[in-house]
């Protein structure tokens, strides 16, 4: 039985899927203007292990994994005009970064990874639902969610309502009714990416997206809804608020579970205090991806993580010592243990430890890669070069050489890869690599 921590309850409950043919979860995923961070990444590697985990005790089929995209923003719109380009040129560069990035991480791409800019005609049909039932208004081209119209609202943040309004950091506007009331949907300037809606052209607000998309992939109610802690409020809180009063009361996800900050010192990561390292960054200066997402694992997701040089350096350790033990061994059965530390609320640095302690090297492979870890030979890990996060470093940094028209470094990464026997494939939807 897995059992996991629900925000909602505020306490670790048995998880029962509503349907164990077809569990679903849904994270809600970047917003690509940037290069992820590797705070970034912690809900990615999260996931993605809480998503082995549960094809491992229900099937490798019954789950569907689903993380969006956000590729219409305001950020995405101020990074289109200072390069002098249309927005899909950001977009399309940052979520190829954002999938290599992930993908040296270990981290496998979600079965359904919807785009914001594709989904805008569920959102308008949920817009225009909440409008006819009460729960939205038009106001000056915008359509606004009206918080009073919800007496449910802050079900899951529990915010009294002075909170609520000095945490959302809402915009005074002469047009909202209510000053906790929040944008579903806002109108486009000529010149700007917009949409035709019967409120005129313009572009959906953030927290609409995720509601629509859960609405047009998912169903009502999902199984496990995921993001980082600082989505709580206002963004799952809206998420709620929309999805609940849209669809007659019937709850948006029956879990919902949520990890924690990256620490720099006594700070968190993050991109506005500029004191953000990428996945990119550290793949460049050789490390592995194993490396990092074994210390993005190596304490429990809720808790804070203090990212270090040092930590790090342990985790290399670790996999040395792991990747020793398991020898060249083929994966075998998967230790109970093992599974059992990860049961309980994904509890990784208890799974992490009875690792260690697991000398068949056939229960050891298998067992790590649950968590998505022992991935290569004993010998490539060793060898050094040449193992999938240091590959997919260097083809993102072919990728990002050829989008700024750098063909000469682009071919030398070529080249230089293929000196190593690695073989690349541009396709639509960017770059795979095989052995040849
Ligand atoms: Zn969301």
């Amino acid at each position: 039985m897995i059992r996991l921590h629900d925000t909602m309850a505020r306490k670790k409950r048995d998880f029962v899927p509503l349907n164990p043919e077809r569990i679903t979860m849904y994270v809600c995923g970047p917003t690509v203007y940037g290069r992820a961070h590797i705070g970034n990444a912690r809900p990615a590697v999260v996931f993605d292990t809480l998503a082995r985990l549960i094809r491992h005790e229900f099937g490798a089929d019954r789950l569907v994994y689903a993380r969006n995209v956000t590729d219409v923003d305001d950020k995405i719109i101020a990074a289109a005009e200072a390069e002098g380009v249309e927005p899909a040129v950001i977009t399309e560069r940052y979520e190829r970064f954002y999938l290599e990035d992930m993908g040296a991480l270990g981290v496998a791409a979600p079965d359904i990874a919807p785009r914001a800019t594709h989904e805008i005609a569920p959102m308008v049909t949920m817009i225009a639902r909440l409008v006819e039932l009460g729960h939205a208004y038009e106001a000056e081209g915008h359509v606004l969610f009206s918080v009073p119209s919800d007496p449910d609202y802050g079900v899951l943040s529990r915010r009294d309502r002075e909170q609520m309004i000095a945490g959302a950091r809402v915009e005074v506007a002469p047009y909202k009714r209510d000053p906790a009331d929040f944008v579903l949907w806002k109108p486009s300037a000529d010149g700007v990416i917009g949409w035709d809606s019967p409120w005129g052209r313009g572009r959906p607000g953030w927290h609409i997206e995720c509601s629509a998309m859960i609405r047009a992939h998912l169903g009502e109610t999902i199984d496990i809804h995921g993001g980082g802690l600082d989505l709580i409020f206002p963004h799952h809180e809206n998420e709620i608020a929309q999805s609940r009063c849209a669809h007659q009361g019937a709850p948006l996800a029956n879990f919902w579970v949520h990890n924690g900050f990256l620490d720099m010192g006594a700070e968190k990561m993050s991109k506005s205090l500029g004191n953000v390292v990428t996945p990119n960054e550290l793949l460049a200066q050789g490390h592995k991806g194993e490396t990092l997402r074994l210390a993005l694992l190596s304490a429990h997701y809720r808790q804070p993580l203090p990212w270090t040089d040092g930590l790090i350096a342990q985790s290399k350790a670790t996999l040395d010592r792991l990747y020793r033990a398991a020898g060249d061994a083929d994966p075998g059965e998967i230790d109970v243990g093992v599974v059992e530390a990860l049961s309980d609320d994904l509890n990784t640095p208890l799974a992490l430890s009875r690792l260690s302690a697991i000398d068949d090297g056939a229960t050891l492979r298998a067992s790590a890669q649950l968590l998505g870890l022992l991935g290569e030979s004993e010998e490539s890990w060793f060898k050094g070069g040449g193992d999938s996060g240091d590959i997919e470093a260097r083809i993102a940094e072919r990728t990002a050489a050829k989008a700024s028209r750098d063909f000469a470094t682009a071919d030398r990464i070529r080249e230089e890869l293929k000196a190593e026997g690695i073989l690349l494939e541009d396709g639509p939807g960017g770059t795979t690599w095989r052995r040849g």
